[in-house]
């Protein structure tokens, strides 16, 4: 049942234990939990890993600062080293396919280029998409003079001129955390409700709040300038936060059913899930910012690589009732 003797590179054709969908930390770390327990397994990656733009992966220990791409090359260096395979490509289609005799699980993946996978288990691994608000000139300064997270880029910016753009409740909390990183931040209000009490607690903190509409985002050739407001007024600044709506990724999935849930205050959707990213649907699993919106890459791998532990358990189970199934099938043919 199990492929201890997984040599074979190419998948099509073959039924894996686990085929993991998205190649970033969660996914990887899952396919090396798995490709350790000499389960046969295949992750499938589009190569676009959400922090792409970021010059550095931060807070990350024994490896601040490594490059994400660097990252991830390690990362399936690390998995091909025990057997697993990495494909790039982009899964179109998942669905449950016919269970077998001893009732095993079985799935089939569509790849874009006509491939198509079978697999005992899924890891759905396919990360978020930050959807930035529609303000001219934003976002081509993604990941570098626009921010999201102070975790990942605060030290960096340090004593920058900085400005909070107001796009909802959250913002308040982002204007709290990027007040600590600098002295000279202002406040874009955007039209979000600001109590008394929350402008004195802003006035007292030195955060200058500016309640005229922002028009766009000016910038150089060596980045941000400033913020044009609707009145043509310009508040030089050098670095913008903003917080984004993140839609965990599921394009393709939609034959799962997968449990797809809003969060409060317009903070985005994730793929609602349950221990080691368990979800409803037998035999998927999900880690990372697809069911985790705020998890940063370490906490992304350790919930890929805990999925990956739960689902060789799973297999271990299983094998076991399919065992126990041929056995009984020969004693009844015997007798
Ligand atoms: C600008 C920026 C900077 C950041 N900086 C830091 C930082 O310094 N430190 C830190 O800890 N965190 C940082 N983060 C957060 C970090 O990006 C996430 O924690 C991490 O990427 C989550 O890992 P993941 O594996 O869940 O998803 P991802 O890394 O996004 O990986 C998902 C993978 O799945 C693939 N995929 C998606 N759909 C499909 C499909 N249908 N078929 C095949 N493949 C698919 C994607 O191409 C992608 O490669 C940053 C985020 C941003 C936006």
């Amino acid at each position: 049942m199990s492929s201890t003797a997984w040599t074979d590179h190419r998948p099509e054709g073959t039924t894996v234990d686990a085929i993991v969908i998205g190649g970033g930390a969660a996914g990887l770390n899952g396919a090396l939990m798995l490709a350790r327990s000499r389960r046969s397994v295949v992750v499938v990656d589009s190569g676009d890993p959400r922090n792409a733009p970021a010059d550095g992966v931060r807070g990350l220990l024994g490896l601040d600062g490594i490059a994400p791409a660097e990252l991830l090359h390690h990362g399936r260096e690390e998995v091909g080293r025990y057997g697993g395979q990495v494909l790039t490509g982009e899964v179109v289609s998942a669905a449950p396919a016919a269970p077998t005799p001893d009732g095993d699980l079985r799935f089939v993946v569509g790849l874009a280029d006509g491939r198509v996978l079978h697999a005992r288990r899924l890891l759905v691994a396919t990360g978020l998409r930050d959807v930035l608000p529609d303000i001219p000139g934003l976002a081509a300064h993604w990941g570098h003079g626009v921010v999201h997270c102070p975790y990942c880029h605060g030290w960096e910016v340090r004593d920058e001129a900085i400005g909070v753009l107001g796009v909802g409740p959250m913002s308040i909390h982002q204007i709290w955390l990027f007040r600590q990183l600098t002295d000279d931040l202002v406040f874009f209000s955007g039209g979000t409700d600001l109590d008394d009490d929350t402008r004195t607690r802003l006035a007292v903190r030195g955060v200058t709040v500016v309640d005229t509409p922002v028009a766009r985002v000016e910038s150089d050739d060596r980045g941000i300038t400033g913020v044009r407001l609707a009145d043509g007024l310009l508040v030089p600044r050098r670095v913008l936060a903003v917080t984004t709506t993140m839609q965990a990724r599921t394009d393709g999935l939609e034959g799962l059913d997968l449990p797809v849930e809003d969060l409060p205050n317009g903070m985005g959707r994730h793929v609602a899930s349950g221990m080691a990213g368990t979800t409803q649907v037998p035999g998927v699993w999900v880690a990372g910012n697809a069911t985790e919106l705020h998890a940063q890459v370490g906490a992304s791998a350790a919930a890929g690589g805990l999925a990956g532990s739960h689902i060789n358990a799973h297999l271990a189970a299983a094998d076991t009732a399919a065992a126990l199934h041929l056995a009984g099938r020969s004693a009844r043919r015997a007798s």
